[in-house]
C-alpha cells in the first residue's frame, strides 16, 4: 500500500483507461477522485470498483475544458480528502476527419478537452500541491501519434503533442518543489476509443504493432502507478506503451 494516505485526482476515469488508473492507484492505498463528463452510470461502477480496493473514492462530474469546474473538482478533493498528491490527466476524446474536411469544431473540442483540459487541471491542483511541500506528480496521458502523427488525426495528434510540452515546461518549473511531470503515451489499446474505428483500419494497425496485439488499460495503467509509486528521479519524459509500435 505505497499510496496510502495520498490523493489522486484522475480525469476521465468513468472507463477505459482512466478506470485503470483509478482501480491501480486505489489498489496501492490512495484515495481517488474519479472525474468524467457524461458517464454517471460507469462512473459510479468505477467508483465501486476504487471502494471495494481501498474503501475511499469521490465521484466528480466536471469538462475538464471549463477552468471553473476544475477548480471546483480541486475544492472537493481538498474538502472530502484533505490534500491532493497525484494528478491524472487522462481524459481525452477523438473527432477524426481529414484536415481538408475538418470541421472548426472538430479541431476546437479536441484541442480544448485533451490539451486545455490538462492545462486547467493542472492550473488547479498547482496552489494546493505546492502549499503541501510535499512534492507530488503529475501524469499527462499523450498518445504515441504525438510523435508518429496520424493520417486523419491532427486536432488529435496537435494536442497530444501540445500535451509532451506542457510536460517538459510544467516539469522544468515543478522540478525544484520536488513535483515530477511525465507523460505516458499509449499505442494502439482496446478502449471505447478504439472500438469505433472500422474493422480493417483495426487490422491493419495492429500488423504494425511488434507484439501483434493491442495493449490493454490495464498495461497503461501499470506504467502510470509506476510513477505515481516510484518514478522520484523520474521527470520531464515520456514513457510509451505501445507494443513497440514506435521503436526505432
Ligand atoms: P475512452 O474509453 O473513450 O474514455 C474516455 C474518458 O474520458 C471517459 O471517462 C470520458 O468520460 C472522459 N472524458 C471525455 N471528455 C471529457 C471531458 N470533457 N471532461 C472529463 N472527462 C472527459 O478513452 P481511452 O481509450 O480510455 O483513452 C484515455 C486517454 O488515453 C485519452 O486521453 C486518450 O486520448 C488516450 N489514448 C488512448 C489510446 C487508445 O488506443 N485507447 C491510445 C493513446 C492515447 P465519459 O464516460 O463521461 O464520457
Amino acid at each position: 500500500m505505497q499510496l496510502a494516505g495520498k490523493v489522486a485526482i484522475v480525469t476521465g476515469a468513468s472507463r477505459g483507461i482512466g478506470r485503470a488508473v483509478a482501480l491501480g492507484l486505489a489498489s496501492r492505498g490512495a484515495a481517488v477522485v474519479i472525474n468524467y463528463v457524461a458517464g454517471t452510470a460507469a462512473a459510479a461502477e468505477t467508483l465501486a470498483a476504487v471502494e471495494n480496493a481501498c474503501g475511499r473514492g469521490l465521484l466528480f462530474q466536471a469538462d475538464v475544458a471549463d477552468a471553473r469546474s476544475c477548480e471546483e473538482m480541486v475544492s472537493a478533493a481538498l474538502d472530502n480528502f484533505g490534500r491532493i498528491d497525484i494528478l491524472v490527466n487522462n481524459a481525452g476524446i477523438t473527432r477524426d476527419n481529414i484536415l481538408a474536411r475538418m470541421k472548426q469544431d472538430e479541431w476546437q473540442s479536441v484541442i480544448d478537452t485533451n490539451l486545455t483540459g490538462a492545462f486547467n487541471c493542472s492550473k488547479a491542483v498547482l496552489r494546493p500541491l505546492l502549499r503541501q511541500k510535499t512534492g507530488g506528480r503529475i501524469i499527462n496521458i499523450s498518445s504515441v501519434v504525438a510523435l508518429s502523427g496520424s493520417t486523419g488525426q491532427a486536432n488529435y495528434a496537435a494536442a497530444k503533442a501540445g500535451l509532451i510540452g506542457l510536460t517538459k515546461s510544467l516539469a522544468r518549473e515543478l522540478a525544484s518543489r520536488q513535483i515530477t511531470v511525465n507523460a505516458v503515451a499509449p499505442g494502439i489499446i482496446a478502449t471505447d476509443m478504439t472500438a469505433v474505428l472500422p474493422a480493417t483500419l483495426q487490422e491493419s494497425m495492429l500488423s504494425r504493432v511488434p507484439l501483434g496485439r493491442a495493449g490493454t488499460a490495464e498495461e497503461v495503467a501499470e506504467t502510470v502507478v509506476f510513477l505515481a509509486t516510484a518514478g522520484t528521479y523520474i521527470t520531464g519524459q515520456v514513457i510509451t506503451v505501445d507494443g513497440g509500435l514506435l521503436m526505432v
